[in-house]
């Protein structure tokens, strides 16, 4: 084992701040990462908070961070798919049982036997419950392990490792094409990702926002229309018109103004995760047949295809890059809607500690 510095909070109440955590040393399997950069997911501030206590509860201390990009300092023997110095990212996932009918389709996300990259129980016993991104180094089997496309700016790389996973891998579940009117709820960091990837597929993209000041930047980032969400004359006018609504948003909101949104058989999938239950109306989906779903990350393979998606269409998310030491600020603007489009943090920032 080694030690390295990290952030760390040490209850829900808490703010993050510096501490030292133990690494395991690289198994034959393992890949050892420099952390240069790490995104902040609004999942890490449910996680930090013990938001979502119902369903999964956090253990503390949490090391929170799962958009990690860095470079490789070690490789194990038997490591064949990368070598020191290889640009590379690690989402939201470091482990999964390999042998389930989930993982062999290539849905390592939903494994039963799964590991998060934090707030899981620890396989290797280095800890209690595994760490993430918000520190310099960590060791991750190599099967977790995805390839960066070399054109692309490493600081908005570390959002497509959860935030362009998220939000791509629902787009192609359900066929988001040229000529498919999508709609995206919500412009933050899942957002913007989303309307990156909708426009880049060819689809005619809508965005749904609170915030009117982002109306511009909504169009910057490749909206075909933007939506003021509080004026109802300005939602109706869409009313029945859409294939594919992508709901990103992180708080409790009307999701029947979006479901009647959808043509007939449309489909909305939730991957925004309020702490609190939605209500649905039933005939909100009865009349045109509509369909309500979610989506969780997306798998390793998914994920590979998505960084190269994004290498091919010069694809990265808008960063605000902070020093870890403006992360409790960063956390605060988060819960705003004040952020341009996802805060990541230069790791460089957290030797200095
Ligand atoms: P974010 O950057 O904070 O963006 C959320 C956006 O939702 C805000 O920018 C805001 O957009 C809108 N919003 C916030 N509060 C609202 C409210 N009360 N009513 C209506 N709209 C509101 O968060 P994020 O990192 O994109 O994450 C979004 C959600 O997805 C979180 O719950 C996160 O945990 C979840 N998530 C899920 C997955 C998954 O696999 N399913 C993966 C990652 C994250 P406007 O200003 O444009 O209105
Ligand atoms: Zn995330």
């Amino acid at each position: 084992m080694y030690n390295t510095k990290a952030y760390s909070a040490v209850s829900a109440t808490s703010p993050l701040a510096s501490d030292t955590i133990a690494r395991r040393d690289p198994t034959e399997h393992d890949v050892q990462i420099e952390i240069l950069f790490c995104g902040i997911c609004h999942s890490d501030l449910h996680s930090v908070r013990n938001e979502w206590s119902d369903f999964m509860s956090t253990t503390y201390p949490i090391v929170p961070g799962h958009e990690i990009v860095g470079q490789v300092t070690q490789v194990g023997s038997a490591v064949t798919k990368f070598k020191t110095g290889d640009r590379v990212g690690v989402g939201c996932m470091v482990n999964s049982d390999g042998t389930c009918p989930n993982c062999k389709a290539g849905l390592e996300q939903f494994c039963q036997n799964g590991t998060f990259t934090y707030n899981s129980p620890d396989k290797h016993k280095t800890a209690t419950v595994t760490y993430g991104g918000y520190s310099n180094s960590i060791v991750v089997d190599q099967r977790f392990v995805l390839r960066v496309p070399p054109n692309l700016d490493l600081a908005g790389v570390a959002p497509l490792l959860c935030a362009g996973i998220t939000t791509y891998s629902p787009l192609r579940h359900w066929g988001v094409t040229e000529g498919k009117k999508v709609g995206v709820v919500g412009l933050g960091g899942l957002g913007h990702m989303g309307v990156k990837l909708a426009h880049a597929m060819g689809a005619h993209v809508v965005v749904f926002t609170t915030s009117p000041d982002k109306k511009e930047d909504a169009l910057r980032l490749g909206a075909d229309e933007v939506v003021v969400s509080r004026n109802s004359d300005e939602m109706q006018k869409h009313a029945g018109s859409f294939d594919f609504i992508l709901d990103t948003v992180s708080a409790k909101h009307d999701i029947n103004a979006y479901l009647n949104l959808l043509k007939l058989d449309g489909n909305i999938t939730l991957v925004g995760a309020p702490e609190k239950p939605l209500e649905v109306a039933a005939f909100s989906l009865i009349m045109g047949r509509r369909n309500l779903s979610g989506s969780n990350i997306g798998g390793i393979a998914e994920t590979q295809e998505m960084l190269d998606f994004c290498g091919e269409h010069n694809i990265t998310a808008d960063v605000e890059v902070i020093p870890i030491q403006k992360v409790n600020e960063a956390y605060e603007r988060l819960l705003k809607s004040d952020v341009k489009y996802r805060f990541s943090i230069d790791m460089a920032s957290l030797k200095s500690e």
